[in-house]
């Protein structure tokens, strides 16, 4: 949620750059088409080469950083906030099974792509204050985790007993899985994004995001609820349109929330496998 000192110059800002070029932030085309549209000037495209939906005007970078180390807060208490003391401690003792926190569904995910192996090594990117990256390791992956706001990677590196980094040349290479929960929405660059995970990832190792759903079968059943989900803090509206377009020589898994566990596994060379896509959550697994 913005404030509404925010929320005003997001406006004013979309006003004054309303004319600005209407450029796709993935591949650069400038054939693309309006698909919705908020307080008359802010407008969602979709581009028609690799049909990323996004934001217009644009995010700048700068502007970026500085909005997540210091402005960034959603009301929610998904992502963002971060518990007092009390809080945390009865998280910890129950191990987050309870409330929105729970990483039990991406655990399961992982078992059914990967099933045996021992030790199965994990980048959490853009951990947040790394409540996932900690049950990880509770369940016995070998977890990285790294978030961009660095007063939240103090949070869970003091409170949480984790080593989050901030800055990606830390990173260790080999890894089995490149995750991320509603982190790509976010990103300014997501060839910048999808170029880190072919780097760290094993040969064969899954991509693996979570984030809004951007994709038609969600919104013919839910027009309200995809014209709320991109914005501000959303710039990227992902979709199954997108992922095929842009992983068409890979294999791919594209679902949706409630997540059909028992529909994952392995991912065999050559398949592109589109499940329900009407859930609010889209669910891309990539093999790279
Ligand atoms: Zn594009």
């Amino acid at each position: 949620m913005l404030t509404n000192a925010q929320r005003v110059s997001y406006l004013l800002d979309s006003m004054l750059r309303y004319r600005e070029k209407v450029k796709c932030t993935n591949c650069g085309s400038d054939e693309c088409t309006i698909l919705d549209r908020k307080y008359v000037f802010t407008r969602l495209f979709e581009c028609n080469s690799c049909h990323l939906y996004f934001r217009h005007p644009v995010e700048r970078t700068e502007v970026n950083l500085k909005f997540y180390q210091k402005e960034y807060a959603e009301k929610d208490n998904i992502t963002a906030e971060v518990p007092e003391p009390a809080q945390l401690a009865g998280l910890k003792e129950t191990k987050f099974l309870k409330g929105n926190k729970n990483a039990d569904r991406y655990s399961q995910i992982f078992q059914k792509l990967l099933p045996g192996k021992e030790k199965i090594s994990v980048l959490d990117y853009g951990s947040s204050w790394g409540y996932i990256s900690w049950q990880l390791i509770e369940k016995g992956y070998d977890v990285q985790s790294f978030e961009i706001s660095k007063p939240r990677a103090d949070y869970g590196n003091t409170h949480l007993g984790l080593n989050i980094v901030t800055n990606e040349e830390m990173l260790r290479p080999d890894v089995d899985i490149f995750f991320s929960s509603h982190v790509i929405e976010h990103h300014p660059s997501i060839p910048s994004m999808i170029q880190l995970a072919k780097k760290l990832l094993k040969p064969g190792g899954y991509f693996i995001a979570v984030s809004p759903n951007g994709s038609k079968a969600y919104r013919e059943r839910d027009p309200f609820g995809f014209h709320k989900a991109w914005g501000k803090v959303h710039p990227n509206y992902l979709n199954a349109d997108f992922y095929s377009s842009i992983f068409s020589n890979h294999s791919f898994y594209l679902g949706s929330s409630p997540f059909n566990i028992a529909g994952i596994a392995p991912l065999a060379s050559s398949v592109k496998i589109k499940d329900d896509l009407s859930g609010e959550e889209l669910l891309a697994i990539v093999k790279l």
